[in-house]
């Protein structure tokens, strides 16, 4: 059965997502570089509207949205849309849990490593015509306690991987964890102030919510080993930028990687200033497999929910 409805695709998307949707009717429009303005002008004109992160669905785009049946986001977070005004024009949101899951959980065990053998640093200092062997004295993950805050689709991605490295998983979340998962692990369950006690790597994997803004602030901090490390690859705002960079600063706490901030881009962040620190640009989910993943799992919901089936 072939579908008539049009598509506006407002950001750079998997070509796989334009393929199947084609292949099943759809009129699309793909215009990565649309503004914000041109989106408020034009969102009439369209049943279905599909974002990455670039782009914000706001309320005023909605309110414009007269034709709008579906918005999809080609991701997980679903922070740039303006989830109640869609709710309340009986607009479906869709997104993508399972493309991240992978490419996020391996983005964490490789910060996690480059963190214990100083990686980005012996390439900077070769670069500058240094070598310093004796200096870049590392340690290993192996044996090593890793406390993960949220156990859902990454969390437990990364606790797989994290165990198959032999590392003792420690975990805390908000809701009852899946026993088998428990079990597969050797997961030991304990609340967030113990688990950050406990842990030589603490990694965060809760979306940004009321509650867990600044989740993780100088009196959470001040509870980690003064060699324990932490790792965000969750929302920015989830830990206080201002607290971490003075228990950096300060040595109270080993070191970072951030892959999330709390103003993106994060050019300028004065965390940059800091030797202890590891910083990537957003890309946790920036992989060739999940971007597809992601691109083939929205576009087979978009079916599924014109045919009536979900
Ligand atoms: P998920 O919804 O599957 O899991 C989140 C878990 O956090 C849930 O089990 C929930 O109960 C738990 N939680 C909520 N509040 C909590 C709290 N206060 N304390 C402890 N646990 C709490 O989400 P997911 O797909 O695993 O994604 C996790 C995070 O990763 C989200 O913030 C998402 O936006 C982010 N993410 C980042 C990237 C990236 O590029 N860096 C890519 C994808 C997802």
């Amino acid at each position: 059965m072939g579908f008539n409805e049009s598509v506006l695709i407002c950001d750079k998307v998997d070509p796989i997502l334009n393929k199947i949707l084609k292949e099943n009717g759809l009129k699309i429009e793909y215009a990565p570089e649309i503004t914000p303005e041109q989106i408020n002008e034009r969102i009439g004109e369209f049943n279905i509207v599909i974002v990455r992160s670039r782009t914000t669905i706001t309320k005023e785009m909605i309110a414009n949205a007269k034709n709008c049946k579906i918005i999809a986001r080609v991701g997980v977070g679903l922070d740039n849309i303006d989830l109640d005004a869609a709710k309340e024009k009986n607009i479906r949101v869709l997104n993508a849990v399972e493309g991240a899951m992978n490419a996020v959980a391996e983005q964490v065990l490789g910060l996690m490593l480059s963190l214990a053998r100083e990686i980005p640093r012996a390439d900077r200092e070769i670069r500058n015509g240094k070598w310093l062997k004796k200096e870049l004295m590392g340690t290993e993950i192996k044996g090593k306690y890793l406390g993960i805050v949220g156990l859902g689709n990454i969390g437990k991605r990364l606790g797989r991987l994290a165990r198959a490295l032999n590392m003792n998983i420690i975990g805390y979340d908000v809701i009852p964890i899946d026993e088998e998962f428990s079990k597969e692990v050797g997961l030991m369950k304990t609340d967030l102030d113990t688990l950050l006690q406990s842990s030589d790597y603490v990694s965060l994997h809760v979306p940004l919510l009321d509650s867990t803004y600044h989740l993780i602030n100088t009196k959470k901090l001040s509870l980690m080993k003064k060699t324990a490390c932490i790792i965000n690859t969750s929302r920015g705002g989830v830990v206080d930028e201002e607290a971490l960079y003075n228990a950096l600063k300060n040595g109270n706490l080993g070191g970072a990687a951030l892959d999330v901030f709390e103003k993106e881009p994060a050019t300028g962040n004065k965390l940059v200033m800091l030797p202890n620190v590891i910083l990537t640009p957003h890309i946790g989910a920036q992989t060739k497999e999940a971007q597809s993943l992601a691109a083939n799992v929205i576009a087979e919901k978009i079916i599924q929910v014109l045919r009536g089936v979900i």
